[in-house]
C-alpha cells in the first residue's frame, strides 16, 4: 500500500513542562489532497485521460544502442501517474496536492530531553499523487522534535539539575542555613561552616524525572562565594580587624585615602 512522507516540526518547552510533562500546540503545513478536485489535477467538470506518452502504463521502455538495451523508466510525461490532464485544477495548478496548515494537540512526556522527537502516527503527508491520486493508503508520521529551552537559573545535567548559588564569604565561613530554590517548593540545604567555593551539596529527588522510569535526578547546588563589591564603613572596619587577626600580609590602605593619595601625587 502506498504511504506518505514523514514530516518534521519543532516545538519549544521549558524545565517546568520537562518535569510535569505538557500537551503543546503545534501548528505545522503539510502538502494535503485538493478538495477541488480531489487529488485528480483536473479542473472541475473535467477528467483526466490516459497518458498517450505511456498508454496508460505509468512507465516507458527505452532502447539504447541499437536494442541492446532495454530500460524502464518512469514515464517523463505523467510521472507515474498513468493519466494526464489536460485541463488543470486552478486550485492547486494540476498537483492534486495544496499546502495546507494543521494545528495539533501532542502529548509532550515528562523526562524528554532537548532534540528528542515525538512521533504522531498518520499526521505526515497522505500518499503521492503520483502512486495515489485520492490520498488513499497510509499516510506518514509526524516527528516533533522537542526543544527544550534554556532555563534562567537550572542547568540541566541528564536528569540532574544544577544551582550555582552565591553565599558571602561570611555564610561559607559560619556555616549557614539556605532555602534553595527548585522547581517546585524551596529545598533547604545547611552549608556547614568552613565551606569552601565550589562546594557540592544534593537534594535528593529534586531533579527531573527519567524519560522512561520516572526516577528523579537531584538537585546539586554548588557554592559561588561571592566577595562584596562595596562595603559599609562598618563593614569595612570589621573586616581590617578580620585581616590583623589574620596577620594578612599586603593589605592595602584603607580605599578612600589611598586613591586620594594617587590623585595627590598625580596632581601634584
Ligand atoms: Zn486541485
Ligand atoms: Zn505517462
Amino acid at each position: 500500500m502506498a504511504r506518505g512522507f514523514d514530516l518534521e516540526t519543532e516545538v519549544e518547552i521549558d524545565l517546568e513542562d520537562v518535569l510535569t510533562g505538557t500537551t503543546a500546540d503545534v501548528e505545522f503545513t503539510r502538502a494535503d489532497v485538493c478538495d477541488t478536485c480531489t487529488g485528480s489535477g483536473a479542473a472541475p467538470g473535467s477528467k483526466p485521460v490516459r497518458c498517450e506518452t505511456c498508454a496508460g502504463q505509468g512507465v516507458v521502455i527505452q532502447t539504447g544502442l541499437g536494442g541492446m538495451f532495454r530500460m524502464q523508466t518512469v514515464c517523463p510525461a505523467c510521472h507515474g501517474r498513468r493519466e494526464t490532464v489536460k485541463d488543470k485544477c486552478p486550485a492547486c495548478r494540476g498537483r492534486g496536492r495544496v499546502p495546507k496548515s494543521r494545528k495539533l494537540e501532542v502529548s509532550i512526556p515528562a523526562g524528554i530531553r532537548d532534540g528528542q522527537a515525538v512521533r504522531v502516527p498518520g499526521e505526515g503527508e497522505p500518499p503521492a499523487p503520483e502512486a495515489s491520486p485520492s490520498g488513499a493508503g497510509v499516510r506518514g508520521d509526524l516527528h516533533v522534535v522537542v526543544r527544550v529551552s534554556e532555563h534562567e537559573i537550572f542547568k540541566r545535567e541528564g536528569d540532574h539539575l544544577v544551582l550555582e548559588m552565591p553565599i558571602s564569604f561570611t555564610q561559607a565561613a559560619l556555616g549557614a542555613h539556605l532555602e534553595l530554590p527548585t522547581l517546585e517548593k524551596p529545598a533547604s540545604v545547611i552549608v556547614p561552616k568552613g565551606s569552601q567555593h565550589g562546594a557540592v551539596f544534593r537534594v535528593p529527588g529534586a531533579g527531573l524525572p527519567a524519560l522512561r522510569s520516572g526516577r528523579r535526578g537531584d538537585l546539586v547546588m554548588v557554592t559561588r562565594i561571592e566577595v562584596p563589591k562595596k562595603l559599609s564603613e562598618k563593614q569595612e572596619r570589621l573586616l581590617r580587624e578580620l585581616a590583623e587577626e589574620e596577620k594578612a600580609g599586603g593589605i592595602l590602605p584603607e580605599t578612600h585615602g589611598f586613591w586620594s593619595k594617587i590623585k595627590d601625587f598625580l596632581g601634584r
